[in-house]
């Protein structure tokens, strides 16, 4: 499926073809036509899928073809997003997309001076985005009106949720007119997500792209500890692995590409980096040599990445962490598809060690660790050693038990200490145990 089998108008295509998008991601293909024949939706999907443009194109669509109710420009699309990051994101979507629409928008959140929002306010906007807190406050102090509503739009909903937004949302819908479309997007479906839907929205079409199984059991994970000066030696080393017969190098930023590219081409290892800054034409040109297998190490920045569906990727390469752990999911997701099984290997600095942890906490495992020798550890994960710590809360708790009742006749769960593979063995333990309830006997007798 394209871009033009969706119905979108020329001025969103044009500003698609601006973004060198080439075809519509499974949530687009899937949100873009109910939306924009105004259904109501409820959409579960992750940042990363796209979903993004799959609620902005429709909507700027139908604000496009509406005329205005008012002679002011007056407010039609509300989009309420948990954190700033997330709200200064779908602006500079709706900025993108909406470029050659004339609608305006504009952006509030808190944290900053809030006159220069009040300024974009007050000259007119057509769609706004923001986080729930400011938006109170300027509904309080009668700096917007929401009575001309028609779209509303809450991303994220579980996240707000999470950080208790409830209640706010409650009192900005409130102000709402009952009378709109409402999109509601949510990475999860917990309970309390499915009871606001199904009392937002009206007989909605819900569409939802699985978030790829977080570290698919085909690919085999390790990581590097490795300082960055030295990274790019150690990519080479592994690149010349004959193994290696067709890999993803993954770099942060767009330069970071372009320099591993050009060095391992200097080095004699066939390489073509692919990113936003390159033409059309380029990107193509390159996605045609990895395909064919006339290049076969492709070095790519994340977003150039997306949508890149290649059979047969042997590895994936991640020369820097991820800041965001679902988007190693989504990388290391190039590899091992199709029952195929596949390596994704990472380079981790001291420095990005914060994101190799919260990679571990997504994906519930610990990556192992590939020595020096190029021998693996593999350590617990954070949850087993939660697991490990409360046994052995729990074991010092049934000891001071012990203690402060030594005569007690019941042997106590004492079993399950043999779980605990720390500290002293059970029959010290309990040895030590009767001493320290004699001493503290004596001690209460003196
Ligand atoms: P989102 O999930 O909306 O945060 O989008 C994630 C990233 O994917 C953004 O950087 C978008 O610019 C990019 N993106 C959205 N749609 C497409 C597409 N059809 N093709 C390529 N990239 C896209």
């Amino acid at each position: 499926m394209e871009f033009t089998d969706l119905g979108l108008v020329e001025p969103l295509l044009r500003a698609i073809r601006d973004e060198r998008y080439v075809d519509p991601t499974p949530i687009q293909q899937q949100a873009i036509a109910p939306v924009l024949a105004g259904q109501d939706l409820l959409g579960c999907a992750q940042t990363g899928t796209g979903k993004t443009a799959a609620f902005a194109l429709p909507i700027l669509q139908r604000l496009m073809g509406q005329s205005k109710t008012t002679n002011r420009r007056a407010i039609r699309c509300l989009v309420m997003a948990p954190t700033r990051e997330l709200a200064a994101q779908i602006a500079e979507s709706f900025a993108a997309y909406g470029r050659y629409t004339g609608l305006r928008h504009t952006v509030i959140f808190g944290g900053v001076n809030q006159n220069p929002q009040c300024r974009a306010l007050s000259a007119g906007v057509d769609i706004l985005v923001a986080t729930p807190g400011r938006l109170l406050d300027l509904l309080g102090q009668r700096k917007l009106s929401l009575g001309s509503v028609e779209v509303l739009v809450l991303d994220e909903a579980d996240r707000m949720l999470d950080m208790g937004f409830l209640p706010d949302i409650r009192r900005v819908l409130a102000q709402v007119p009952p009378r709109r479309q409402t999109l509601l997007f949510s990475a999860t479906v917990p309970t309390d997500i499915r009871k606001l839907a199904s009392e937002l929205l009206s007989n909605p079409v819900q569409v939802s792209v699985a978030p790829e199984a977080p570290a698919a059991e085909t690919v085999a994970q390790s990581v590097y500890l490795v300082e960055k000066s030295h990274k790019q030696d150690l990519l080479q080393q592994l690149l010349r692995d004959r193994q290696v017969s067709r890999a993803i190098v993954f770099t942060r930023t767009k330069h970071g590409a372009d320099r591993v590219a050009q060095k391992l081409g200097r080095a004699g290892i066939e390489a073509q980096a692919i990113h936003g800054n390159k033409s059309q034409n380029a990107r193509v040109r390159a996605m045609e040599g990895f395909r064919s297998g006339r290049t076969r190490v492709l070095v790519a920045s994340d977003i150039a990445a997306r949508g890149i569906d290649v059979a047969e990727i042997s590895h994936v390469f991640n020369f820097d962490m991820p800041n965001e752990a679902e988007t190693y999911v989504h990388r290391i997701g190039r590899t091992g598809r199709a029952g195929a099984t596949g390596m994704a290997i990472s380079f981790c600095g001291s420095d990005e060690r914060p994101y190799l942890r919260d990679i571990e906490k997504l994906t519930g495992q610990r990556l192992p660790v590939v020595k020096a020798d190029g021998t693996l550890v593999a350590e617990p994960t954070e949850a087993q050693r939660d697991q490990r710590r409360s046994q052995q809360h729990q074991a010092q708790q049934r000891q001071h038990q012990q203690r402060i009742a030594p005569r007690d006749p019941s042997p106590g769960p004492a079993q399950d200490e043999s779980t605990v593979s720390q500290g002293p063995t059970r029959r010290r333990r309990r040895r030590r145990g009767r001493n320290t309830g004699q001493r503290s006997l004596s001690a209460g007798a003196a």
